[in-house]
């Protein structure tokens, strides 16, 4: 157990052990081997965290910083990720069985995150108003304090990059609990930001459970914003944990997103992207393409491309160039999802291609299902994995109602060729995030986030401005 490598927290710049010195495994979900272990939080060390958070919000430099430096202080660590990029990828994909190519472009959104916030803090125009009464009105927006992150293991950097950077170029400062199936890149994250010369308490990584140290978090009332990415399930009791010293949510959950193609389609075009909505990181994605509703008339030419083109995935080991899909992040996910793939047939559903590999990996092969019922599980529910649900519609009200009808709202595609549809469309789907002939494409000024189950509030430019900060108005007679 000794060449195991270690994670520890990283509390007021130093990575340290548990308090009590506990310890979990981490697994490398393709070989199926422990590869690392990490330091395992108590409700104690969550503590630590947040008294080190504290402090350097309340005493220390990085909230009275001026924008500028704080910028150039941000993009030292965006250089530095740059620099160490493959060290970062080789973490996310050894830890989660991604395809190292991309969990390249993974860091590579990731530092665009940090710069992007970086440069809008700095360069954030305030809005001031001239009254009739004589006075004169601005807006300022302070920092909000102490911010708790928590985020998934799916994207293992990029999820917790799009929330710690926003959150600290606005001079708050920030604890981040990565997921515990995946804690290597983050810690390796707050690593950096050490190097980058950041001051202590303003990036802690605390490692460990959710129910312990995430609930830990979420509840301390000196705590002030709690930023959330996991499912919505979870995302109900850190909401009602927050609301126990009114620290206002943002919830980013789960999704069920709907693909429409209609019949004027570009094929290639949809199919190429039908494919990588529901395939790319074996769709663990919360904004997969998980429903897909093709036009009937096109039905059984699409099914044949789709089906074509999710068999000639090349499957394997993540750190193979050729790979474009490799297993799932853990032995307890595969277990959720093969439950779902071995429900469909006596759901009434006729499994195109996919299936379990049944070889012993941790292998979900990209899976097409169609002729389920609209109530089966695996219909409605977020599977979370490459498991795509296919059906035929005749009419644009008729796919609008039925990509509508979820609990979920984070997203949706439509592949159409026709113009006004698309706007038309655009605009009567119920989701955080439409699509019209791509997918996963993202300008950071627009606000992301999810309508019903699949979250609360929006980030993203400005929208990541009004949750991080506290925004106050000055009046002055003149
Ligand atoms: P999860 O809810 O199980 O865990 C997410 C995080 O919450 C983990 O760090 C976990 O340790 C922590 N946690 C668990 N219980 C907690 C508690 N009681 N208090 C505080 N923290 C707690 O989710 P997951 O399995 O890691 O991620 C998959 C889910 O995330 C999917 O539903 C997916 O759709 C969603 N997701 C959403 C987005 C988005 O932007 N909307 C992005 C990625 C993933």
């Amino acid at each position: 157990m000794n060449d195991l490598q270690f994670f520890g927290h990283i509390i007021d710049n130093e990575e340290v052990e548990s308090i009590d010195g506990r310890r979990f495994d981490v697994w490398n979900p393709w070989t199926r081997e422990v590869w690392a272990q990490a330091a395992e939080a108590s409700e104690k060390d969550a503590e630590r965290a947040v008294v080190s958070a504290r402090k350097a919000f309340d005493e220390g430099p990085w909230p009275r910083m001026g924008r500028v430096e704080r910028a150039v202080m941000i993009h030292r660590l965006a250089d530095l990720m740059e620099e160490r990029a493959d060290d970062l990828a080789r973490l996310d994909s050894t830890n989660m069985a991604k395809p190292f190519a991309q969990a390249k472009h993974d860091v590579a959104r990731s530092v665009w995150n940090f710069r992007f916030f970086a440069d809008h803090q700095r360069d954030a125009v305030g809005e001031v108003y001239p009254m009739d009464s004589g006075h004169h009105t601005y807006s300022e927006f302070g920092p909000a304090g102490v911010v708790a992150a928590i985020s998934p293991w799916n994207f293992p950097l990029m999820m917790a990059s799009w929330k710690i950077a926003p959150a600290i170029a606005w001079g708050n400062t920030c604890i981040i609990k990565p997921s515990e199936d995946t804690p290597a890149s983050v810690t390796m994250l707050g690593r950096l930001a050490v190097e980058a010369g950041f001051p202590p308490g303003v990036l802690n990584v605390v490692n460990g459970y959710g129910a312990s140290a995430g609930a830990a978090l979420t509840g301390d009332d000196r705590v002030d914003r709690v930023t959330f990415t996991g499912s919505s399930t979870t995302g109900k009791h850190v909401m009602a944990s927050a609301a126990t010293h009114l620290a206002p949510v943002s919830l980013e959950l789960g999704g069920k997103g709907a693909n429409v193609v209609f019949e004027d389609a570009d094929l290639d075009n949809a199919v190429y992207w039908a494919v990588e909505a529901i395939f790319r990181n074996a769709g663990q994605i919360c904004l997969a393409g998980s429903r897909l509703f093709v036009h009937s008339s096109i039905y059984e030419t699409f099914m044949e491309r789709f089906v074509a083109a999710a068999e000639a995935l090349a499957i394997g080991d993540p750190f193979d160039p050729a790979t474009r899909f490799s297993s799932l992040a853990s032995r307890r996910h595969f277990d959720k999802v093969v439950s779902y793939v071995e429900s469909a047939e006596a759901l009434g559903g006729r499994i195109r291609t996919g299936g379990v590999a049944e070889d012993g990996s941790w292998v979900v092969r990209p899976t097409i299902i169609d002729g389920l019922a609209l109530d089966a599980a695996p219909y409605c529910e977020e599977i979370f994995g490459p498991v795509c649900v296919v059906n035929p519609f005749d009419t644009e009200d008729e796919v609008v109602h039925l990509a509508n009808d979820t609990r979920y709202g984070l997203n949706a595609m439509l592949f159409t060729e026709n113009l006004s549809r698309a706007h038309r469309v655009a605009s009567r789907l119920r989701a955080g995030t439409v699509w019209v002939n791509c997918f996963f494409i993202r300008d950071l000024r627009t606000p992301f986030g999810g309508v019903g189950d699949s979250g609360v509030g929006r980030e993203g430019g400005n929208f990541s401005r009004e949750f991080f900060t506290e925004p106050k108005a000055v009046v002055m007679q003149i």
